[in-house]
């Protein structure tokens, strides 16, 4: 079979009622566009039937494939796996859930074969979330534009299509605490973004509990600033420079009227202020230094348990160098 134009990858966790809905409606969209596709679902770890459905359509249909994972590894790296196996000459990654209608991506190929090298879905509100997540989103895009090294685009995700360009380069960097939203601006290239209307989730929930978003955001931050470590040079040297000029005018008021009664409460509070403020910048030394301890240890992003359809070819084809991935069992 001719290698395929057009891949698309789709991270599953506990999908099975997805599936077959998602692929009544990709499917024909695809076929619209060129026959040459290949979908590649990445199943994260489900512990229910997922794969086994994505088995069945993949049986009725060879164009559909599977990477699948010993375990959850979180959407992020399944992104990465889905580039590794991917071959097409552009690639779209979509969520299974309906979230991201697919009929958009004939009007992202058309981009891309206009020339841009990455077309992403640009939601057009967030309503369909909680106000407390939409709040602590605002606040991390607006901490992010300040302290970034990169400007993200407002209202992009994960949703768009990448050329192979893209993809190699993408596929090059060997992070491990993968904040692919940062890493796709962070490549460059053409990129235009087209305006879309989040659905309501087809079925299930959403697998972000508040948790896993705040860490998915403090990697983000920590993956493109050293800000939360400058942060305590300035205020150490603010705190510095107050404590000069307190012993200038305790020394003077010395001098001139002599010693009264020492204030125990302010030294009190003093000591603890400056005990609190030592282990918060020793808190976020040491966050950094557990990401450098992560990313020496160099140990395989994912590991693999079973491939089906077109991604079992890139098993012996064009295999993901050995480093960050394990060989087929
Ligand atoms: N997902 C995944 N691994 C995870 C969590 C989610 O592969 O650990 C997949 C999930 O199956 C879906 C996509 O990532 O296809 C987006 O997840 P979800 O809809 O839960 O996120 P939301 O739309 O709420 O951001
Ligand atoms: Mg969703």
């Amino acid at each position: 079979m001719a290698s395929p134009e057009l891949s698309v990858i789709i991270p599953v966790h506990n999908e099975s009622a997805n599936i077959a809905p998602l692929c009544g409606r990709l499917l024909p969209v695809l076929n619209r566009i060129t026959s040459r596709w290949e979908v590649i679902f990445v199943d994260d770890g489900s512990r229910d039937d997922t794969l086994d459905l994505i088995r069945a359509q993949s049986l009725k249909e060879p164009r559909i494939g599977a990477v699948s994972f010993s375990r959850n590894f979180g959407k992020e790296i399944a992104i990465a796996a889905g580039l590794d196996h991917a071959r097409g000459d552009a690639v779209v990654i979509a969520d299974a859930d309906l979230q991201h209608p697919p009929e958009m991506i004939e009007t992202f190929v058309e981009r891309w074969k206009e020339g841009y090298d990455m077309v992403y879905g640009q939601r057009t509100d967030r309503s369909d979330e909680t106000r407390a997540k939409r709040g602590f989103a605002h606040l991390f895009y607006r901490l992010f534009a300040r302290f970034g090294e990169i400007e993200l685009p407002p209202g992009a995700g994960d949703f768009r299509l990448i050329d192979r360009k893209g993809v190699d380069v993408l596929r090059a960097l060997g992070e491990k605490a993968r904040f692919s939203k940062g890493l796709y601006a962070w490549i460059g290239f053409k990129s235009t973004g087209v305006p879309f209307v989040v659905e309501e989730r087809l079925h299930g929930a959403t697998k972000w509990s508040f948790r896993k978003l705040f860490r998915f955001a403090f990697d983000g931050i920590a993956a493109f600033s050293t800000a939360p470590l400058r942060i305590w040079t300035y205020l150490g040297f603010l705190i510095s420079f107050l404590a000069i000029a307190t012993a200038v005018y305790f020394l003077v008021r010395t001098m001139l009227f002599g010693t009264d009664l020492p204030g125990f409460p302010s030294l009190i509070v003093s000591v603890m202020f400056f005990s609190g403020i030592q282990l918060m910048s020793l808190g976020i030394i040491g966050e950094y230094v557990g990401r450098i301890f992560a990313e020496v240890k160099r140990r395989p992003l994912y590991v693999v348990s079973e491939r089906l359809g077109g991604a079992a070819e890139v098993g012996t084809g064009l295999v993901p160098d050995g480093s960050r991935m394990m060989r087929r069992v």
